[in-house]
Order: structure tokens, then sequence, then C-alpha cells
């Protein structure tokens, strides 16, 4: 079969395992085939690889589904985010719903002998690997009786009952197979490095290198970006293409994604799914535009880059073949990047989710709102750094913690915040700006006589409640006046 003609469309497709959330390594995969899609005019495809009955569940695939669309990264075919049912002609895009169209391909491979029932049992397969181990063997793969059973009699002995699973055969592919790999380049596989593998269990349902290879194929798929992990399933795939007589689609294995430690990325050090980021208020085009960098670089370095931009830039030759670190601290700041650069409308619609959700009050005045954001926002890396600022501002939030209890103890801290207070009471206007801030500081180490911690940790206490944490001079201009006399006064009343 012609493969440009067969191909004349750029297609590629997303095949999530619905059996658990959307991690990032899930969304980086997804983003590159959207990325190549979009710059070809192509389509982006989701489909769902769901023939894992036992791990597979509803729930997942709705947060799956879910993490896609909160990313942006939205699917020309596939099932509907939220109804399920499919768009698009080349469905159903859920394996599960698929069965009869594998069943047709495993008969054709039956009866032209390129496939065969298998009858062996679980024991008999271990005990022959067991076997071809105690004499060295270094691949040890299923040699089965069957292969040679014609397909008549394996079909009578089937309609007694007998189990079976469809084996593809290997034994006459003997040559190395060749994959010019997008990303790898010419990866060869010696075609014994794998024996007899399963196309149907014996329950009808099919494993994933087969489903795999017949969707891409029934789909249209043009080109596939992958996890390297499932290089090494290539050469299985290679095969059923080969026996099928399709033309293969362009593969590329990206680079997996790895720990600072270089280890495999894992939930120890953090948050490794979309929700959990979503949670904690990361961004998602800020989650994109770092998990597009873990094994792409843009042709000038940039960095910061809006899906606009990356769709734009985006080629094969610049995906790496080596791993990638997943460096947190880089996250927080690219997504620092993002937050800072929303006008303060957007910021505010980030944020205030964020207080209402941890009980923040704050002043409705728009005017308030956005002079808090324009001192916060270079504290924010993440929306839910803001918490613990607004926390602050609120009055009924306001103790004075343990660790306050050494600076109380001086001797001049009485005075302090007395002189704070007092300062306070005699300033005209209701909000202090900082240069007033600054002036009304002077006066209390005038009058107190202290400089230095023992001024400085004093006056925090009787602000925010504890010797250290946000600079005064930035918190003081968001309060009001009574605000700060009331605290005061209530350290006061303890020392
Ligand atoms: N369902 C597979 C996975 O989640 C897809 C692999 C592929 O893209 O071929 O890893």
């Amino acid at each position: 079969m012609d493969k440009n003609s067969y191909f004349s469309e750029v297609r590629l497709r997303y095949a999530p395992s619905p059996t658990g959330y959307l991690h990032v390594g899930g969304a980086r995969t997804a983003l590159y085939n959207f990325l190549y899609a979009k710059k070809h005019g192509g389509k982006f495809i989701l489909r769902i690889e769901d023939t894992d009955q036992e791990r597979s569940t509803m729930e997942s695939l709705r947060m799956v589904l879910s993490d896609m669309k909160w990313l942006g990264l939205t699917w020309d075919e596939g099932p509907h985010p939220e109804t399920l049912v499919d768009m698009g002609s080349f469905g159903p895009y859920k394996q599960s719903e698929r069965l009869k169209i594998y069943d047709e391909v495993a008969q054709d491979l039956l009866q032209r002998g390129l496939a065969y029932y298998c009858f062996m049992t679980d024991e008999e397969i271990e005990k022959q690997r067991q076997a071809q181990i105690a004499e060295g063997a270094p691949h040890p793969r299923v040699e089965s009786p069957y292969e040679q059973m014609p397909l008549t009699e394996a079909q009578a002995k089937l309609k007694t009952g007998d189990k079976a699973v469809v084996r593809f055969k290997t034994r006459h592919l003997r040559k190395d197979y060749h994959l010019k790999d997008l990303i790898r380049g010419d990866v060869q596989f010696p075609s014994d490095m794998v024996g007899d593998f399963v196309l149907l269990r014996s329950d009808g349902m099919p494993v994933y290198n087969f489903c795999c290879v017949v969707d891409d194929y029934k789909m249209k798929i043009s080109h596939v970006l992958r996890a390297e992990e499932h290089l090494s399933n290539s050469l299985r795939q290679l095969m059923i293409y080969e026996a099928m007589n399709w033309p293969t689609p362009q593969f590329g294995h990206v680079s997996l994604v790895l720990d600072d430690d270089r280890q495999k990325l894992s939930k120890r050090k953090g948050a490794t799914s979309c929700d959990q980021f979503r949670a904690e208020g990361y961004l998602p085009e800020a989650l994109l535009n770092f998990v597009a960098l873990l094994g792409w670089s843009h042709p000038e370095e940039k960095e910061i880059l809006s899906i606009q931009e990356m769709i734009h830039s985006f080629s094969t030759e610049r995906l790496h073949s080596s791993g990638a670190v997943f460096d947190r601290v880089k996250l927080k700041w690219v997504n620092a990047q993002h937050l800072r650069a929303k006008s303060p409308v957007e910021m505010w619609g980030l944020i205030e989710p964020f207080l209402k959700a941890n009980n923040i009050s704050f002043p409705e005045e728009r005017s308030w709102k956005f002079q808090s954001l324009d001192v916060f926002k270079n504290y924010l890396e993440i929306v839910a750094d803001a918490v613990p600022l607004y926390k602050a501002l609120d009055d009924k939030y306001f103790e004075i913690l343990p660790e306050a209890k050494e600076a109380l103890g001086w001797p001049t801290s009485k005075t302090v915040v007395q002189e704070w207070k007092n300062a306070v009471e005699a300033f005209p206007e209701a909000t202090i700006s900082e240069a007033d801030f600054m002036k009304l500081q002077d006066t209390v180490k005038d009058r107190s006589q202290t400089k230095g911690k023992n001024l400085f940790m004093p006056m925090r206490v009787a602000v925010i409640g504890k010797p250290h944490g946000t600079e005064l001079k930035i918190l003081v201009p968001l309060m009001k006046k009574e605000s700060l006399i009331k605290r005061a006064q209530k350290v006061l009343e303890t020392m």
C-alpha cells in the first residue's frame, strides 16, 4: 500500500490508559502530539486504551479528560469531554468498544497461518521458562507445541471448551527490523528479541501491542510520538504491520522524565499528576510550557512560551533523546512568569477562589484588590502562595504565636509596641503608605531608643503576631489603621 496516499492527512493521537491520574509525563506526550498536529494543520485524536478491564475505571477516564481540557489540549476526535459520546468518523475511540475489529484482524492472521491458537497453561509456560533459564538462555521465550497445529484442529479443540490465547508466529521472521525513529534515528531490533507473543487473551481481550497497531492503522495515524518505554514494543508492532501489509506511521520515542536524582519521577518528591499541580495553583499554560521543555527546546532557546509560540516553533528535530530532569524549582519559576504576566483582573480571578476556599476575608473594593496584587505580585510563584499573604491581613486569624515570646520578653519591647501603637493612632489618614510607614518606623526608633532586631521584631509581632515573615512595609499599607491599633493593643495586653 502506498504510504503517502494512505497518510494523506497529518493525524496524531494520545492514547492514555485510564488507570489513574494524568501524569505530567503523559501530559507531555499529549502535548507533543498536539503541537505536531496543530503545526501541520492536522488532527489530534484522543483514543482510550481501556482493554485492561481490571485497572481501567470510568472515574479515571473522567479525570484524564478533565485534566486534558484544563490544560487546553483539546482533541478533534475522541470521546466528548463531558458526555463521552464519540466525536469523529474513525470511532469507536474506546478500545473496549472495538473488540469486534481486533477479532476480525486476528481471524485474518489465523487464516493465513501467521498466528495460532495456543492452549498452553500458565503453569506449562512457567515450567518452560524455568527450564530455559536453567539452560542459560538469555531471553527465555515461549516455544509452543501448538504452533504447527492445523487451524481446523485448534478450532475443534476450542469447541470442546478448551481455552486458548492467539499467538503471533515469529519463527519464520529471522531478520533485523529497522525503525526510522524521528528522535533516535535508525533503531535496529534483531527479531529473536521476541518469541511468539500474545495478540488475544483467552477471554478474547486484545493486548496492547495488537490493538495499538490495529487502531493506529484504522484511525490513519500518521505520526506516533510516545514514551521511550514503548520503544521495545515497536518490534512486535512492526511485525504485525508487516504481516498485515499495512503502512507504518512515523514513530518518535521521547525521552524519560526523571527526578533530580535521575531516577524515574516519583511521588515522594512532590506532585506528579496534573490534578495535583492544578490544586496547588499552577497555571495550565505554565505547566504546558514547562513540560514542553522537558525533552524539547525552542530554536532560540526561549524559555517562556505561549501555546501559540510552541505550535509555531515545534519540530521533532529539537526533541532530545536523553532523559529530561523534572526541576520543580524551574517549574515554579516558569509558573511565576506566566502568573505575573496576567492582568490584575485575571490574577484576582485566579486568587479569589483560593482565598474563599481557605475562608480568608478581604475588602471588597476593587482598588484595594489591585493594590494588594501590585504589592504581592512579586511574592507569588504559584496561586496558592497568596493564601499566607492574605491570611496575614485578615484580623480573624491574628494571633500571637509562641515564637513571639522571646522578642516580647526583651526589656525594650513593651516601649516599642506602645510607641508603635501611639504613632499609628496619631497618624491622620485611615491607611498608611509605604513611605509613611518608613517615617512611622523612624518615630518609633527615636522614641523607644532601640534599633535593629530590638526594634523590628517586636514591631512585627505587633502587626503579624510573629517576629519573622513578610516585610511590614509591604503589609502595613494594605491594612486599616484600626486593625493595626487593635493588633498592637492585643499584644500589649499579653506583656
Ligand atoms: N496506552 C499506552 C500508554 O498509556 C499508549 C502507548 C502508545 O502511545 O502507543 O502508555
